[in-house]
Protein backbone atom coordinates (compact mmCIF):
# COMPACT_ATOMS: atom_id res chain seq x y z
CA UNK A 1 0.00 0.00 0.00
CA UNK A 2 1.31 3.33 -0.65
CA UNK A 3 1.37 5.69 1.64
CA UNK A 4 -0.51 8.33 -0.33
CA UNK A 5 -2.91 5.44 -0.50
CA UNK A 6 -3.03 4.85 3.38
CA UNK A 7 -3.50 8.41 4.34
CA UNK A 8 -6.69 8.55 2.12
CA UNK A 9 -8.74 5.45 4.03
CA UNK A 10 -10.89 6.91 6.79
CA UNK A 11 -10.26 4.91 9.73
CA UNK A 12 -12.88 5.29 12.40
CA UNK A 13 -11.25 6.92 15.74
CA UNK A 14 -13.00 5.48 19.13
CA UNK A 15 -14.14 8.54 20.70
CA UNK A 16 -12.16 8.69 23.84
CA UNK A 17 -12.16 12.27 25.81
CA UNK A 18 -8.46 11.89 27.42
CA UNK A 19 -5.05 11.31 26.27
CA UNK A 20 -1.65 11.38 27.71
CA UNK A 21 -0.73 15.25 26.86
CA UNK A 22 3.48 15.56 28.15
CA UNK A 23 1.70 18.66 30.31
CA UNK A 24 2.69 16.94 34.14
CA UNK A 25 0.08 18.74 36.08
CA UNK A 26 -2.48 17.09 33.60
CA UNK A 27 -0.96 13.74 32.75
CA UNK A 28 -0.63 12.81 36.89
CA UNK A 29 -4.26 13.74 37.41
CA UNK A 30 -5.09 11.32 34.63
CA UNK A 31 -2.86 9.14 36.07
CA UNK A 32 -4.72 9.03 39.10
CA UNK A 33 -7.77 9.11 37.31
CA UNK A 34 -7.01 5.93 35.79
CA UNK A 35 -6.33 4.02 38.80
CA UNK A 36 -9.22 5.16 40.29
CA UNK A 37 -11.79 4.40 37.54
CA UNK A 38 -9.77 0.92 37.67
CA UNK A 39 -8.42 1.74 33.84
CA UNK A 40 -4.81 1.18 31.91
CA UNK A 41 -4.86 4.23 29.44
CA UNK A 42 -6.51 7.77 29.43
CA UNK A 43 -8.09 6.30 26.18
CA UNK A 44 -10.28 4.34 28.29
CA UNK A 45 -11.82 6.42 30.76
CA UNK A 46 -15.53 7.33 29.64
CA UNK A 47 -17.71 9.92 30.53
CA UNK A 48 -19.62 8.09 32.65
CA UNK A 49 -15.84 7.22 34.87
CA UNK A 50 -15.29 10.54 34.55
CA UNK A 51 -18.78 12.08 36.09
CA UNK A 52 -18.11 9.01 38.93
CA UNK A 53 -15.10 10.20 40.13
CA UNK A 54 -15.86 13.62 39.71
CA UNK A 55 -18.13 13.00 42.31
CA UNK A 56 -16.20 11.17 44.62
CA UNK A 57 -13.13 13.71 44.75
CA UNK A 58 -15.86 16.94 45.40
CA UNK A 59 -17.03 14.78 48.13
CA UNK A 60 -13.64 13.92 48.98
CA UNK A 61 -11.71 17.42 48.81
CA UNK A 62 -14.96 18.62 51.22
CA UNK A 63 -12.75 18.13 54.10
CA UNK A 64 -11.11 20.77 56.39
CA UNK A 65 -7.48 18.84 55.41
CA UNK A 66 -7.70 19.07 51.69
CA UNK A 67 -9.16 22.46 51.92
CA UNK A 68 -6.29 23.74 53.65
CA UNK A 69 -4.27 22.28 51.03
CA UNK A 70 -6.08 23.28 48.25
CA UNK A 71 -5.51 27.36 49.64
CA UNK A 72 -2.28 26.94 51.33
CA UNK A 73 -0.32 24.81 48.44
CA UNK A 74 -2.17 23.54 45.31
CA UNK A 75 -5.75 26.30 44.18
CA UNK A 76 -5.44 29.48 45.93
CA UNK A 77 -8.54 31.62 45.90
CA UNK A 78 -10.49 27.90 44.53
CA UNK A 79 -14.45 27.98 45.24
CA UNK A 80 -13.53 25.46 47.95
CA UNK A 81 -11.48 28.12 49.71
CA UNK A 82 -12.72 31.18 48.97
CA UNK A 83 -13.72 32.62 52.03
CA UNK A 84 -16.11 35.06 50.37
CA UNK A 85 -18.33 32.12 49.28
CA UNK A 86 -21.22 30.33 51.43
CA UNK A 87 -21.07 26.90 50.24
CA UNK A 88 -17.57 26.36 48.67
CA UNK A 89 -17.72 22.68 48.45
CA UNK A 90 -21.19 23.60 46.26
CA UNK A 91 -19.53 25.84 44.29
CA UNK A 92 -16.80 24.31 43.92
CA UNK A 93 -18.88 21.01 42.53
CA UNK A 94 -21.26 23.53 40.20
CA UNK A 95 -17.73 24.48 38.39
CA UNK A 96 -16.45 21.02 37.74
CA UNK A 97 -20.17 20.39 35.88
CA UNK A 98 -20.31 23.55 34.52
CA UNK A 99 -16.41 22.02 32.82
CA UNK A 100 -17.83 18.58 32.44
CA UNK A 101 -20.89 20.14 30.21
CA UNK A 102 -18.40 21.03 27.99
CA UNK A 103 -15.97 18.29 27.53
CA UNK A 104 -15.61 16.86 24.18
CA UNK A 105 -14.19 13.47 23.06
CA UNK A 106 -10.99 13.41 20.81
CA UNK A 107 -9.53 13.56 18.66
CA UNK A 108 -9.52 17.16 16.93
CA UNK A 109 -7.47 20.72 16.97
CA UNK A 110 -7.16 23.70 19.28
CA UNK A 111 -5.33 25.88 21.44
CA UNK A 112 -5.17 24.35 24.36
CA UNK A 113 -1.49 24.21 25.56
CA UNK A 114 -1.60 20.81 27.74
CA UNK A 115 -3.47 18.37 24.59
CA UNK A 116 -3.59 20.70 21.63
CA UNK A 117 -7.04 18.82 20.96
CA UNK A 118 -9.55 21.29 21.75
CA UNK A 119 -9.57 25.38 22.33
CA UNK A 120 -9.01 26.50 25.39
CA UNK A 121 -10.25 28.78 27.91
CA UNK A 122 -8.08 31.01 29.78
CA UNK A 123 -7.92 30.09 33.19
CA UNK A 124 -4.99 30.69 36.21
CA UNK A 125 -3.51 29.15 39.27
CA UNK A 126 -6.87 28.92 40.91
CA UNK A 127 -7.59 25.62 38.18
CA UNK A 128 -3.95 25.04 37.21
CA UNK A 129 -1.08 25.36 39.66
CA UNK A 130 1.95 27.82 38.58
CA UNK A 131 0.16 29.87 36.09
CA UNK A 132 0.30 32.93 38.00
CA UNK A 133 -2.78 35.24 38.40
CA UNK A 134 -5.07 36.52 35.26
CA UNK A 135 -3.57 39.76 36.14
CA UNK A 136 -0.62 39.00 35.08
CA UNK A 137 -1.56 39.75 31.01
CA UNK A 138 1.59 39.84 30.18
CA UNK A 139 2.67 36.78 31.27
CA UNK A 140 0.55 35.35 28.62
CA UNK A 141 0.02 34.77 25.10
CA UNK A 142 -1.76 37.20 23.15
CA UNK A 143 -2.52 39.11 26.51
CA UNK A 144 -5.64 36.76 27.17
CA UNK A 145 -6.12 36.43 31.12
CA UNK A 146 -4.88 33.35 31.81
CA UNK A 147 -3.64 30.20 30.17
CA UNK A 148 -5.55 28.47 27.93
CA UNK A 149 -6.36 25.16 29.42
CA UNK A 150 -9.38 23.04 27.62
CA UNK A 151 -12.26 21.88 29.82
CA UNK A 152 -11.21 18.02 29.69
CA UNK A 153 -7.90 18.78 30.57
CA UNK A 154 -8.91 21.57 33.68
CA UNK A 155 -10.86 18.62 34.74
CA UNK A 156 -8.04 16.11 34.76
CA UNK A 157 -5.48 18.50 36.61
CA UNK A 158 -8.49 18.16 39.27
CA UNK A 159 -6.96 14.57 40.20
CA UNK A 160 -3.51 15.26 40.36
CA UNK A 161 -3.98 15.73 44.26
CA UNK A 162 -4.53 12.37 44.39
CA UNK A 163 -0.99 11.57 42.61
CA UNK A 164 1.38 13.93 44.47
CA UNK A 165 2.91 13.41 47.70
CA UNK A 166 3.67 16.44 50.82
CA UNK A 167 7.49 16.42 51.52
CA UNK A 168 6.45 19.93 53.33
CA UNK A 169 5.45 20.92 49.50
CA UNK A 170 3.74 18.71 47.19
CA UNK A 171 6.12 16.59 45.13
CA UNK A 172 5.14 15.35 41.85
CA UNK A 173 6.42 12.83 39.46
CA UNK A 174 6.18 13.17 35.31
CA UNK A 175 7.99 10.60 33.05
CA UNK A 176 6.76 9.51 29.28
CA UNK A 177 6.58 5.78 30.64
CA UNK A 178 2.92 5.41 31.61
CA UNK A 179 3.31 2.07 33.89
CA UNK A 180 5.31 4.01 36.18
CA UNK A 181 3.71 7.10 36.27
CA UNK A 182 0.43 4.72 36.87
CA UNK A 183 2.31 3.02 39.56
CA UNK A 184 3.39 5.88 41.65
CA UNK A 185 -0.28 7.21 41.30
CA UNK A 186 -1.55 3.40 42.44
CA UNK A 187 0.59 3.66 45.40
CA UNK A 188 -0.63 7.17 46.59
CA UNK A 189 -4.30 6.58 45.68
CA UNK A 190 -4.11 3.49 47.78
CA UNK A 191 -2.59 5.90 50.70
CA UNK A 192 -4.97 8.54 50.33
CA UNK A 193 -7.88 5.75 50.84
CA UNK A 194 -6.46 4.07 53.76
CA UNK A 195 -5.95 7.85 55.32
CA UNK A 196 -9.81 8.05 53.93
CA UNK A 197 -10.92 5.26 55.84
CA UNK A 198 -9.19 6.25 59.19
CA UNK A 199 -11.14 9.95 58.94
CA UNK A 200 -7.25 11.46 58.08
CA UNK A 201 -7.79 14.03 55.54
CA UNK A 202 -5.52 16.51 53.16
CA UNK A 203 -2.40 15.46 51.09
CA UNK A 204 -0.82 12.09 51.74
CA UNK A 205 2.41 13.21 53.81
CA UNK A 206 5.32 11.68 53.93
CA UNK A 207 6.49 13.31 56.96
CA UNK A 208 9.43 14.89 55.77
CA UNK A 209 10.69 18.67 55.40
CA UNK A 210 11.54 20.62 52.94
CA UNK A 211 15.19 20.03 52.11
CA UNK A 212 14.45 15.90 52.29
CA UNK A 213 13.22 16.60 49.13
CA UNK A 214 15.35 13.79 47.29
CA UNK A 215 15.34 11.49 49.74
CA UNK A 216 11.48 11.24 48.93
CA UNK A 217 12.36 11.23 45.40
CA UNK A 218 14.57 7.92 45.78
CA UNK A 219 12.03 6.65 48.35
CA UNK A 220 9.74 7.07 45.54
CA UNK A 221 11.47 5.35 43.01
CA UNK A 222 11.95 2.39 45.73
CA UNK A 223 7.91 2.41 45.90
CA UNK A 224 7.78 2.44 42.02
CA UNK A 225 10.29 -0.43 41.89
CA UNK A 226 8.01 -2.19 44.52
CA UNK A 227 4.71 -2.11 42.51
CA UNK A 228 3.86 -5.36 40.90
CA UNK A 229 3.10 -4.23 38.10
CA UNK A 230 6.51 -2.92 37.25
CA UNK A 231 8.47 -5.74 39.53
CA UNK A 232 7.00 -8.16 36.63
CA UNK A 233 8.64 -5.98 33.82
CA UNK A 234 11.46 -6.26 31.61
CA UNK A 235 14.08 -3.96 32.31
CA UNK A 236 14.37 -2.24 28.68
CA UNK A 237 10.42 -1.99 29.18
CA UNK A 238 10.95 0.54 32.08
CA UNK A 239 14.33 2.73 30.89
CA UNK A 240 13.24 6.18 31.60
CA UNK A 241 14.23 9.56 32.42
CA UNK A 242 12.25 10.44 35.64
CA UNK A 243 11.55 14.59 36.33
CA UNK A 244 9.98 15.07 39.53
CA UNK A 245 8.69 18.69 40.53
CA UNK A 246 8.91 19.84 44.00
CA UNK A 247 6.85 23.00 44.08
CA UNK A 248 4.19 25.18 46.00
CA UNK A 249 1.35 27.70 44.49
CA UNK A 250 1.06 29.62 47.28
CA UNK A 251 -0.50 32.94 46.67
CA UNK A 252 3.07 35.12 47.30
CA UNK A 253 6.22 33.50 46.32
CA UNK A 254 5.51 29.92 44.95
CA UNK A 255 8.18 28.10 44.73
CA UNK A 256 9.48 25.06 42.29
CA UNK A 257 12.80 22.85 42.81
CA UNK A 258 13.25 19.68 39.85
CA UNK A 259 14.60 16.67 40.32
CA UNK A 260 16.26 14.50 37.37
CA UNK A 261 16.82 11.31 37.57
CA UNK A 262 18.44 10.15 34.13
CA UNK A 263 17.38 6.99 32.76
CA UNK A 264 21.00 5.21 33.53
CA UNK A 265 20.09 5.49 36.98
CA UNK A 266 17.05 4.48 37.63
CA UNK A 267 18.41 1.58 35.33
CA UNK A 268 20.92 0.69 37.82
CA UNK A 269 18.22 1.23 40.75
CA UNK A 270 16.09 -0.83 38.99
CA UNK A 271 18.77 -3.78 39.06
CA UNK A 272 20.22 -3.15 42.27
CA UNK A 273 16.10 -3.70 43.57
CA UNK A 274 16.35 -7.15 41.55
CA UNK A 275 19.50 -8.17 43.13
CA UNK A 276 21.26 -9.74 45.81
CA UNK A 277 23.05 -6.65 46.11
CA UNK A 278 20.15 -4.77 47.69
CA UNK A 279 20.97 -4.92 51.34
CA UNK A 280 24.44 -3.71 50.88
CA UNK A 281 23.42 -1.21 48.30
CA UNK A 282 20.95 0.60 51.12
CA UNK A 283 24.50 0.29 53.59
CA UNK A 284 26.20 2.79 50.80
CA UNK A 285 23.14 4.75 50.67
CA UNK A 286 23.75 5.19 54.66
CA UNK A 287 27.12 6.41 54.59
CA UNK A 288 25.61 9.56 52.98
CA UNK A 289 23.73 10.34 55.42
CA UNK A 290 25.88 12.75 57.73
CA UNK A 291 25.72 12.59 61.22
CA UNK A 292 26.80 15.97 62.47
CA UNK A 293 25.72 15.06 66.47
CA UNK A 294 25.85 11.62 67.95
CA UNK A 295 22.48 11.35 68.80
CA UNK A 296 21.31 11.65 65.39
CA UNK A 297 20.24 8.57 63.45
CA UNK A 298 19.44 7.73 59.88
CA UNK A 299 15.53 7.84 59.96
CA UNK A 300 15.65 11.17 62.03
CA UNK A 301 18.59 12.24 59.11
CA UNK A 302 16.09 10.68 56.14
CA UNK A 303 13.13 13.21 57.27
CA UNK A 304 15.37 16.45 57.28
CA UNK A 305 18.63 16.19 55.25
CA UNK A 306 19.60 15.54 52.25
CA UNK A 307 21.21 12.23 51.61
CA UNK A 308 24.79 12.92 49.72
CA UNK A 309 24.84 9.37 47.84
CA UNK A 310 21.31 10.35 46.42
CA UNK A 311 22.31 14.05 45.54
CA UNK A 312 25.35 12.92 43.95
CA UNK A 313 24.09 10.28 42.16
CA UNK A 314 20.83 12.96 40.70
CA UNK A 315 23.96 15.49 39.66
CA UNK A 316 25.97 12.78 38.06
CA UNK A 317 28.75 12.98 40.29
CA UNK A 318 30.37 9.84 40.91
CA UNK A 319 29.08 8.15 44.54
CA UNK A 320 32.29 5.45 44.42
CA UNK A 321 33.97 6.85 47.62
CA UNK A 322 30.34 5.77 49.33
CA UNK A 323 31.83 2.35 49.00
CA UNK A 324 35.01 2.35 50.86
CA UNK A 325 33.67 2.08 54.53
CA UNK A 326 36.58 3.48 56.46
CA UNK A 327 39.40 1.45 57.73
CA UNK A 328 40.65 -0.04 54.92
CA UNK A 329 37.25 -1.79 54.52
CA UNK A 330 34.50 -2.05 51.50
CA UNK A 331 30.86 -1.69 51.20
CA UNK A 332 29.30 -4.23 48.97
CA UNK A 333 30.87 -6.67 46.56
CA UNK A 334 32.42 -6.05 43.10
CA UNK A 335 29.96 -6.92 41.34
CA UNK A 336 27.30 -4.05 42.31
CA UNK A 337 30.23 -1.31 41.91
CA UNK A 338 30.89 -2.92 38.73
CA UNK A 339 27.26 -2.37 37.62
CA UNK A 340 27.67 1.07 39.12
CA UNK A 341 30.23 1.81 36.81
CA UNK A 342 28.85 0.10 33.65
CA UNK A 343 25.19 1.46 34.10
CA UNK A 344 25.83 4.95 35.77
CA UNK A 345 29.14 6.38 34.48
CA UNK A 346 29.33 4.48 31.47
CA UNK A 347 32.77 2.96 32.05
CA UNK A 348 33.18 -0.18 29.11
CA UNK A 349 33.88 -3.74 29.94
CA UNK A 350 37.39 -3.77 29.01
CA UNK A 351 38.17 0.02 31.31
CA UNK A 352 37.02 -2.19 34.39
CA UNK A 353 38.46 -5.28 33.81
CA UNK A 354 41.93 -3.25 33.57
CA UNK A 355 41.30 -1.44 36.57
CA UNK A 356 40.88 -4.82 38.25
CA UNK A 357 43.60 -6.63 36.83
CA UNK A 358 45.72 -3.50 38.27
CA UNK A 359 44.42 -3.75 41.33
CA UNK A 360 44.55 -7.17 41.73
CA UNK A 361 48.37 -6.90 41.08
CA UNK A 362 49.38 -3.82 43.23
CA UNK A 363 47.66 -6.21 46.33
CA UNK A 364 49.85 -9.02 45.37
CA UNK A 365 52.96 -7.14 44.87
CA UNK A 366 52.13 -5.82 48.48
CA UNK A 367 51.84 -9.27 49.81
CA UNK A 368 55.14 -10.28 48.33
CA UNK A 369 57.01 -7.15 49.60
CA UNK A 370 55.09 -8.20 53.34
CA UNK A 371 54.35 -4.36 53.39
CA UNK A 372 51.03 -1.95 52.88
CA UNK A 373 53.37 0.81 52.21
CA UNK A 374 52.21 1.20 48.79
CA UNK A 375 48.80 0.32 49.25
CA UNK A 376 48.91 3.43 51.72
CA UNK A 377 50.37 5.55 49.29
CA UNK A 378 47.98 5.02 47.52
CA UNK A 379 44.87 5.64 50.10
CA UNK A 380 46.36 9.09 50.90
CA UNK A 381 47.31 10.06 47.70
CA UNK A 382 46.00 13.95 47.32
CA UNK A 383 46.55 15.26 43.74
CA UNK A 384 47.08 13.43 40.47
CA UNK A 385 50.55 13.79 40.96
CA UNK A 386 50.76 12.05 43.95
CA UNK A 387 48.06 9.39 42.67
CA UNK A 388 50.72 8.71 39.39
CA UNK A 389 53.42 8.62 41.53
CA UNK A 390 52.12 5.92 43.31
CA UNK A 391 51.84 3.58 40.61
CA UNK A 392 55.07 4.97 39.10
CA UNK A 393 56.93 3.48 41.86
CA UNK A 394 55.37 -0.21 41.88
CA UNK A 395 55.75 -0.14 38.09
CA UNK A 396 59.50 0.31 38.98
CA UNK A 397 60.07 -2.26 41.71
CA UNK A 398 57.82 -4.63 39.94
CA UNK A 399 60.45 -4.07 36.21
CA UNK A 400 63.31 -3.94 38.57
CA UNK A 401 62.79 -7.43 40.69
CA UNK A 402 60.72 -9.58 38.71
CA UNK A 403 61.30 -7.83 34.96
CA UNK A 404 57.72 -7.34 34.73
CA UNK A 405 55.20 -4.84 34.51
CA UNK A 406 52.26 -3.62 36.16
CA UNK A 407 50.48 -1.93 33.38
CA UNK A 408 51.38 -1.00 29.62
CA UNK A 409 51.11 2.76 28.51
CA UNK A 410 48.07 2.67 26.68
CA UNK A 411 46.40 0.88 29.99
CA UNK A 412 47.64 3.88 32.04
CA UNK A 413 46.16 6.70 29.27
CA UNK A 414 43.27 5.35 27.64
CA UNK A 415 41.62 3.15 30.85
CA UNK A 416 43.30 4.51 34.31
CA UNK A 417 43.83 8.17 33.80
CA UNK A 418 41.66 8.62 30.71
CA UNK A 419 41.59 12.59 29.54
CA UNK A 420 44.60 13.08 31.13
CA UNK A 421 43.97 11.85 34.47
CA UNK A 422 40.84 13.92 35.08
CA UNK A 423 39.24 11.11 37.01
CA UNK A 424 41.90 10.05 38.85
CA UNK A 425 40.17 10.22 42.01
CA UNK A 426 37.18 7.73 41.00
CA UNK A 427 39.96 5.45 39.61
CA UNK A 428 41.73 5.19 42.91
CA UNK A 429 38.88 4.69 44.52
CA UNK A 430 37.63 2.16 42.12
CA UNK A 431 41.44 0.70 42.63
CA UNK A 432 40.94 0.74 46.89
CA UNK A 433 37.87 -0.88 46.42
CA UNK A 434 39.03 -3.89 44.55
CA UNK A 435 42.26 -4.06 46.68
CA UNK A 436 40.44 -4.30 50.59
CA UNK A 437 37.71 -5.94 49.00
CA UNK A 438 40.01 -8.84 47.81
CA UNK A 439 43.32 -7.82 50.35
CA UNK A 440 40.28 -8.29 53.46
CA UNK A 441 42.19 -11.05 55.03
CA UNK A 442 45.79 -10.18 54.83
CA UNK A 443 45.15 -6.26 55.32
CA UNK A 444 43.62 -7.30 58.69
CA UNK A 445 46.87 -8.94 59.87
CA UNK A 446 48.00 -6.00 58.98
CA UNK A 447 46.06 -3.51 61.78
CA UNK A 448 48.33 -2.32 64.06
CA UNK A 449 50.35 -0.73 61.17
CA UNK A 450 47.73 0.84 59.70
CA UNK A 451 46.25 2.26 62.86
CA UNK A 452 49.74 4.01 62.90
CA UNK A 453 49.11 4.92 59.75
CA UNK A 454 45.76 6.30 60.86
CA UNK A 455 46.79 8.46 63.39
CA UNK A 456 49.57 9.63 61.74
CA UNK A 457 47.25 10.80 58.91
CA UNK A 458 45.10 12.30 61.42
CA UNK A 459 48.07 14.39 62.24
CA UNK A 460 48.18 15.76 59.28
CA UNK A 461 44.64 16.60 58.61
CA UNK A 462 45.09 18.66 61.70
CA UNK A 463 48.11 20.36 60.60
CA UNK A 464 46.64 21.40 56.71
ZN1 LIG B 1 -6.62 20.04 26.63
Amino acid sequence: MSPQKSSSVQVASPAFIFTRTGNPFVDSGLAALCILANKKEPSEITLDDLKAQIDYITRLYSGKGWRDAFHGQLFPNAELVNPASKDGPGQYRAALAQYLEQVTPGPGRGNCISCGQRDGIPVEKTRVPLLGSGKLVNFFPAGSQGERFCPNCILAVQFMPLSIEKVGKPLMLHTMKWKIQLAYARKIVGEARRREAAKQQGLVDTGQKKPAGVNAVYAAIEDILNDERVAVEDISNLAAPLRFYHFSNYNQGPEMDMYDIPSAVFEFLTEVHRSRSKDEWRRVVARGFRKKKKRENEEGLFKTTPNMVYQRLTKGESILYYFLAGEFKVIGDWNLVSLYLRKVRRMDEKQIETIRRVADRYLEFSKETGSIKRITQLHWAKSYRDFRSALLRVQEELTRRKGESLLTFDEYVLDLAPEGGASWQETRDLLLFRIYEKGASWLSGKKSELEQLASNEAELEEQT
